[in-house]
């Protein structure tokens, strides 16, 4: 099923109330098991396409979820929303003191979900075993490039050797598969993207090449300044041979190609979230830092569990606002219809 047959989002509106047990379904009849949580908005790197470089207003400390709260909503994701996967996002999650406690509380849930973190890879190095021992289980490290200047160009810091030392960190304390994800820049990214690919079937790294999205804090993003999922399989593929992978592709938002020797093997994924919207397979649910709950990357709305849990609400009326929430689930993010608006948040404040 594709997003257009399902509707234009903006034309159909939720009907009745979404049902009091089972998953976190939508009225599209998609049901949410991936919890994306974002554990901050606070960055050490300033990406071009994410942060302007003088940062942005951060969220209040007390506007924060606390540990406590963090784990109570992670609890009632896993134990009453079928919720069996839960991603640690940002901003930067290593920079939050909740990432190892979330990640443990996580891990003596029952069931227990897979536990698994995007970071950008600085001070991994550090603490890649401490978390593996903390019971994550897997890491995505975003690397835009390899080549020093271009980096700290793209993320105006000179960092590329603690990433690199972060990656292989994670490696080695068996946070694996450790996947990279790549955002590219409009002028060097095809070559960035060949030398990115080289580098991970080195090393033995996943690579998932994502499409830049309208969700940057300046809202600059235009089409035309972007790669699209075409241009970069054929700049690729002029350096590699690729295959499908005949793998189901179910949920997962990167389609997978295979790379063939001679000199190295391995898979790399292009994530076409623009060109090849994936919205009707899309198996999210959002949990901001400051305790909103959002259906969507893109949506407009929010559900504010912070504010329930500060009011005393129990667990069942917490769980009833989840699932409303993502009841009204729109069908897709609509960045390809003329009446797209961008969300106010930045993608560092909704957790990427
Ligand atoms: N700071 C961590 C990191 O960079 O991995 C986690 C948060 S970051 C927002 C999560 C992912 O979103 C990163 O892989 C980043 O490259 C990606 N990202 C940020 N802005 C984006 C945009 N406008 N379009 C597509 N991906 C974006
Ligand atoms: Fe920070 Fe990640 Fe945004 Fe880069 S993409 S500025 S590392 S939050």
């Amino acid at each position: 099923m594709t997003v257009t047959e399902l509707g234009v989002p903006s034309l159909r509106r939720p009907v009745g109330a979404a049902p009091a047990t089972g998953g976190l379904i939508d009225t599209y009849g998609r049901v949410a098991t991936d919890l994306r949580v974002s554990l901050t908005d606070r960055c050490n790197l300033r990406c071009t396409y994410c942060m302007p470089a003088e940062g942005l207003d951060w969220l209040p400390g007390d506007e924060l979820l606390t540990t406590a709260e963090l784990t109570r909503l992670i609890g009632i994701a896993v134990t009453r929303l079928g919720v069996d996967s839960v991603r640690f996002t940002g901003g930067e999650p290593l920079v939050s003191p909740n990432l190892e406690p979330a990640i443990a509380a996580a891990a003596a849930m029952s069931p227990r979900p897979e536990i698994a973190l995007t970071t950008n890879g600085l001070g991994l190095a550090r603490r890649a075993a401490r978390l593996k021992a903390a019971g994550l289980n897997r890491v995505n490290v975003s690397l835009d490039t390899v080549d020093a200047d271009r980096f700290a160009t793209i993320t105006r810091r000179d960092r590329l050797p603690d990433v690199l030392a972060g990656l292989e960190a994670a490696a080695a304390a068996g946070l694996t598969p450790v996947k990279v994800n790549a955002v590219l820049d409009p002028v060097t990214g095809l070559d960035d993207a060949v030398s990115l690919l080289r580098f991970c079937l080195e090393h033995g790294y996943q690579l998932r090449i994502i499409e830049q999205m309208p969700l940057d804090a300046g809202h600059h993003w235009q089409r035309d300044n972007t790669l699209d999922a075409d241009s970069i399989l054929s700049a690729l593929r002029a350096h590699f041979e690729l295959e499908p992978d005949p793998a189901p592709r179910g949920s997962a938002p990167a389609e997978l190609w295979r790379v063939l020797g001679p000199e190295h093997t391995g898979t790399v994924g292009v994530v076409a979230s623009v060109s090849q919207a994936f919205c009707a397979a899309c198996d999210r649910t959002r949990l901001t830092a400051d305790g909103q709950v959002r259906s969507c990357l893109f949506s407009r709305e929010e559900t504010d569990l912070r504010a329930l849990l500060r009011s005393g609400a129990d667990d069942d009326a917490v769980e009833a606002a989840w699932r409303g929430a993502m009841w009204a689930k729109p069908a897709g993010h609509g960045i390809n219809d003329p009446g797209f608006v961008q969300p106010d948040r930045p993608m560092s404040a909704i957790g990427g």
